[in-house]
């Protein structure tokens, strides 16, 4: 643990350094914090350190950590898988969605976001790796959900998320990655172009930051780096 605000340094450097190479203001960056897997108690020594955005996977394991950590006034982002039967704790307790792949799971969101809260952020996941993946929706349907999804009420669509598949090697990785994330770049640039107003590319982990921040992410998804090697998923 005691190890996370050192992490959590060195990540923001390296924010920096891939910021100063693209020629791009740090502050159009931001840091989420990947704590799947992590109690809350990293959380807490996360946020203690200055971190405020924070992203989970799981629901059940992210109200548990959201109730025991009530009295911070953190940003939770749910960036997993979302089945429809989990929808509503979804919309009560986050601020923002990255994972959104289907119209019916952003219509129950909408539905079930409280009116005592501003709208939910949301991001449209798209899948550029092709066959080798299987999350997110076909970027040639994105443009048609996105469109949806911008209509309705209790949402506020803000852009597009990408999870490339992983390369051979690290030569190829590298490349492949930077191909991936300038595609959804891409993709984002013809919806604005058409009409709609997104601001976000949600895009790069740990071992591929720089890459997205070449190729234009505004926010970089950091759960290793920050808080070490995941025992399991
Ligand atoms: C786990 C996860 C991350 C963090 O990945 P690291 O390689 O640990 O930085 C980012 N995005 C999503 C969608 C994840 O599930």
């Amino acid at each position: 643990m005691i190890t996370i605000p050192a992490n959590l340094q060195a990540v923001n450097m390296r924010i920096a350094s891939a910021c100063a190479a693209a020629r791009r203001a740090p502050t159009t960056v931001t840091l989420l914090a990947v704590s799947k897997t992590w109690p809350a108690s990293a959380v807490r020594a996360a946020a203690a350190a200055g971190q405020r955005a924070f992203g989970e996977s799981y629901v059940q394991e992210a109200l548990a950590k959201q109730a025991e950590l009530a009295e911070l006034a953190l940003e939770w982002h749910f960036i997993g898988p979302l089945q429809s039967n989990k929808t509503r704790p979804v919309a009560e307790h986050f601020a923002w969605v990255h994972s959104v792949e289907r119209l019916k799971i952003a219509e129950r969101l909408s539905e079930q976001r409280p009116a005592h809260l501003p709208p939910l952020n949301v991001c449209v996941q798209v899948n550029v790796s092709g066959e080798s993946s299987k999350s997110g929706c076909a970027p040639a349907a994105a443009p048609a959900l996105c469109r949806a999804i911008a209509a309705l009420p209790r949402l506020r669509l803000r852009g597009l998320m990408a999870i490339p598949e992983p390369g051979a090697d690290d030569m190829e990785k590298s490349v492949l990655a930077r191909r991936r994330f300038a595609s959804l770049r891409a993709l984002l640039a013809d919806m604005n172009a058409a009409g709609l107003a997104l601001d976000t590319l949600s895009m790069g982990m740990s071992h591929d930051l720089e890459d997205a921040i070449i190729e234009g992410a505004t926010i970089v998804r950091i759960g290793t780096a920050i808080f070490g090697e995941r025992k399991h998923s």
